[in-house]
């Protein structure tokens, strides 16, 4: 059965375990037509089939239970009749109706529930480690090899699925108007709240008394109100409210400016915490506006480090942490560790519960230490084990063969307008291998900008039309598919090539009408060996004959569904992916751990590395002379504003505005171009188009320039706002200029003074290395920057293992792969926790690259 035919079965059977009740997967069914329609494409699944699926999916939140029950049903049947091997298999489990937990008096008696609510409700769920450890044995025999998660798909964290994904509602105190704050913050079960993390800690336990203060520290006090006065400020246009608190070893004074509402929150005897900066006035010290909180008497807010949660409305930090602790304290140690043992004492790791336990409520430093190093490490070591198998699945089935000979490569290399640099030849070599291996290629190469990947790519592309079958580019945006399509004409089909012209097309979405019915002919019949374009390329009536090599450019700036959608085009096809994006070791080896990666690290010869200046915004003047002097000389320039979201409307009346000025004031005797992302694609084209052909001296534009543009004659790029700008993408749109053999200048004009000292801004004028930049980068701004749609929802999994921490990464990974050797489906009977807890890892929607 196609895999994710074979999903759908799980999850129903699942939800039919679950009565129907929709929580199969977190989120409801529906949440699953995320990926799911994507993996079923690619699966060659129907199109009448998948949308029966998103159709009854949809819906199904809103049904009756024994609606939904028949709506699955039906579901089945239709899918049955399409593919009749679906059909067959055992109709959701024959098995009998799962228990619901019951308490089991003679576990943790000492313990009260965490409630005892509600009429009528199935009793508390508990820890039932005996009810749970028995599951597996109750089942019929397992075949051959087993399959890997026959329960608990969706239930993301607990390892008693049972108990712990009970709804909260079962919870004292918690009713659905709570449950459904909860739930915004991403709570529905007893487990989610498990791994509900504080987003920071209040060190109580190491306290300063108001008598040790000194000025500057930057501290938490704890003391109680003694008075609280306000009084008006300049001339009472303003007031101030002046609190004094008092601790038995001093008295400290804060300070609130224009807060007149506050002034009735402190009360006279309420003992609070405030968290600042000591300041000093009049010779005294104070605090300024500092964060405060009323402080609980009892022991667990106080005297120790106190968790603090992120909130939402109605939810208040002590309600929480209350709920927090119940739960803590019952269920956390309760939790069954799905680490074996080995790997546990192997990398030295705490256990499962102590860790749950210790991550909300530590008790010391050293141990919370401990307590984030498991629960990262657990992340990583999924994470890893999970692209291994993605890795092996790729590798198990075939891929046709393309062999080529020397003497073939070398007439085709002597034909080129330029000699390989020796990171193009060992790309090219990795890819020749690919490509005779027997396996379907799944590499990614990646090459700082303009390290030429582009004709690496297209003598992949030749390799493949050599051997009778047929390639397809595809490339974010149609500047760049034509810009490619010129290149694989020049490199192929010139002088000394093996392709002719009519054999390379190029498919956009303005393509005419026409074209476009020859292009699908020519694929279809096999008279067009390489289609190159935009998302034209994966429309549905897009057919190849034999599609054997796909190559996504850029690809950070497709959806895992549209490279699905390119690939499932052929049978296997070998797939090359690229990127200009540096990513760093520590994340490559995460994140893209399935992929073979080739990097290009040497750029052609001759480029002058650009020269970047950090200016401070009245230097402005000093950019523009400099970018006269280079136009006078034919070259051209490139001023760019900050448009991050392109829904940003103040971002872009800005670059709107500023093209005014600079074209009727500053430049008045040039000629400008505007380029921003809410113009139609066919004027940006046309704007970009006559930036090529010089009609243009200067571009200005928002990052709609970054992606891939070559225009060699352009020479000065002058960012405004430069620091509102991730390094990557500095990097990436300085890559616009030093294309050709003059010397080119980056000129960074941050948004305001003081930023231009900003590490980041003086990182770019000390370094043009992409890795170095986008590993600093990494380090300060977080993974988000380097990722795109699948691989942001890998790091998001990643609540706390740091993308950074290169040490605990190797270590998980060295476990990872080591148990991956030994038991690579998890079938022993040591591993049934670990495969359970791995499948709820990542069958929860991380799709694959492609
Ligand atoms: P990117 O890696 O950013 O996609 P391109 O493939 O667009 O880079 O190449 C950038 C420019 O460098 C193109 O004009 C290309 O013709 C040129 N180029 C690529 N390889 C070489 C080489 N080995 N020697 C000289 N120029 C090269
Ligand atoms: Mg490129």
């Amino acid at each position: 059965m196609q895999p994710s035919l074979e999903k759908l079965r799980k999850f129903f059977r699942l939800e039919h375990e679950n009565k129907y009740t929709n929580t199969a997967i977190i989120g409801g069914l529906a949440k699953m037509l995320d990926y799911w329609e994507g993996e079923a494409r690619a699966d060659g699944i129907t199109e009448e089939v998948i949308q029966a699926v998103v159709s009854r999916l949809r819906s199904y939140e809103k049904i009756s239970p024994d609606g939904r029950a028949e709506s699955l049903k039906g579901l089945w049947k239709r899918i049955g009749d399409t593919y009749p091997e679906a059909g067959q298999k055992p109709k959701p489990p024959q098995q009998q109706p799962q228990q619901q937990p019951r308490p089991q008096q003679q576990q943790r008696q000492q313990t009260p529930p965490p409630s005892q609510e509600a009429e009528g409700q199935p009793s508390t769920p508990r820890p039932a480690s005996q009810q749970q450890q028995s599951q597996p044995q109750q089942q019929k025999p397992r075949q051959n090899p087993p399959p890997r998660s026959e329960s608990v798909v969706g239930a993301k964290h607990s390892q008693t699925p049972a108990a712990l994904s009970a709804a909260l509602t079962v919870l004292q105190g918690v009713g659905p108007r709570n449950a459904e704050s909860l739930e915004k913050l991403g709570m529905q079960t007893l487990g989610d709240m498990l791994y509900y993390f504080p987003r920071r800690y209040e060190d109580y336990s190491q306290l300063k008394p108001i008598q040790s203060l000194m000025y500057n520290d930057v501290v938490t006090v704890l003391g109680t109100v003694q008075s609280v006065h306000t009084r008006p400020i300049r001339g009472g246009k303003s007031s101030v409210i002046e609190v004094i608190i008092g601790d038995g070893t001093g008295a400290l004074r804060i300070s609130y400016f224009n807060q007149p509402w506050l002034s009735n929150r402190f009360k006279e005897g309420d003992a609070i915490s405030v968290s600042g900066k000591i300041d000093q006035y009049l010779g005294r010290l104070v605090m300024n506006s500092p964060d405060w909180e009323p402080v609980e008497v009892e022991n667990l807010h106080t005297n120790r480090i106190v968790p603090i949660y992120s909130l939402t409305e109605r939810i208040t930090q002590k309600w929480l942490r209350n709920q927090m602790n119940s739960v803590i304290t019952y269920w956390a140690p309760a939790v069954v560790d799905a680490l074996p043992e080995t790997i546990k004492r192997a990398a030295q790791l705490v256990s499962l519960g102590e860790a749950l336990t210790q991550v909300h409520f530590p008790d010391s430093q050293a141990r919370l230490k401990l307590a984030h190093e498991r629960l990262g490490f657990d992340e990583i070591f999924y994470l890893q084990m999970g692209v291994m198998r993605q890795k092996r699945d790729w590798k198990s089935v075939d891929g046709r063969r393309f062999p080529i000979s020397d003497e073939w490569l070398v007439a085709r290399l002597g034909a080129l307008p330029f000699t390989l640099t020796s990171a193009q030849q060992t790309s090219l070599d990795d890819i020749r291998k690919d490509l005779d291996s027997g396996k379907p290629m799944n590499r990614l190469v990646q090459g700082d900008v303009g390290s030429g990947k582009t004709v690496v790519a297209a003598l992949g592309a030749n390799i493949v039309v050599s051997g009778d079958a047929q390639a397809a580019i595809m490339a974010p945006t149609s500047i760049l598919a034509e810009q490619h399509y010129r290149n694989f004409i020049n490199l192929l089909a010139g002088d000394g090539g093996t392709m002719q012209q009519s054999e390379i097309r190029l498919l956009v979405g303005n393509t005419t009408e026409s074209e476009k019915e020859a292009i699908r002919q020519g694929l279809q019949d096999g008279s067009i060996k390489i289609v190159i374009g935009t998302h034209a390329v994966i429309e549905p009536d897009v057919l190849f004959k034999d599609l054997q090599f796909v190559v996504i450019d850029e690809q950070h700036r497709f959806g895992v569904e549209q490279r699905a959608e390119l690939r499932s085009k052929g049978t296997n096809p070998h797939l090359l992916v690229m990127t200009a994006t540096p990513i760093p070791r520590s994340l490559a080896l995460t994140v893209f751990g399935d992929l073979d990666i080739s990097v290009i690290d040497v750029m052609p010869e001759g480029r002058q590395p650009v020269t970047t200046y950090v200016l401070r915004p009245q230097e402005r003047e000093r950019a523009y002379s400099l970018m006269r002097a280079q136009i006078k000389n034919g070259n051209q320039a490139f001023i760019v504003y900050p448009l991050i979201d392109e829904s940003e409307k103040i971002d872009a009346r800005a670059a709107v505005d500023d093209f005014e000025t600079l074209s009727k004031q500053v430049f008045p005797d040039l000629r400008l171009g505007l380029l921003h992302g809410r113009m139609k694609p066919a004027e940006k084209d046309d704007v970009m188009l006559k930036f090529r052909d010089k009609e243009f001296d200067i571009l200005v534009s928002t990052t709609v320039i970054e992606v891939g543009v070559d225009v060699p004659n352009s020479t000065v790029m002058m960012i405004e706002g430069a620091d509102r700008f991730g390094l990557a993408q500095l990097h990436q749109l300085r890559g616009r200029v030093g294309r050709g053999s003059v010397q080119s200048t980056c000129l960074l004009i941050p948004t305001r003074e003081d930023a231009t000292e900003n590490e980041r801004l003086q990182a770019m004028a000390v370094t043009n290395s992409g890795f170095e930049l986008a590993d600093l980068d990494l380090k300060l701004r977080g993974p988000g920057e380097f990722l795109g749609t699948r691989q942001a929802g890998y790091a998001s999994t990643l609540k706390m293992a740091s993308i950074t921490d290169v040490k605990l990464i190797e270590k998980a990974r060295e476990q990872a792969q080591a148990l991956f050797e030994r038991d690579p489906e998890l079938s022993q009977p040591e591993h049934a926790l670990l495969a359970e807890a791995f499948e709820r890892f990542w069958g929860a929607g991380k799709g694959d690259v492609s």
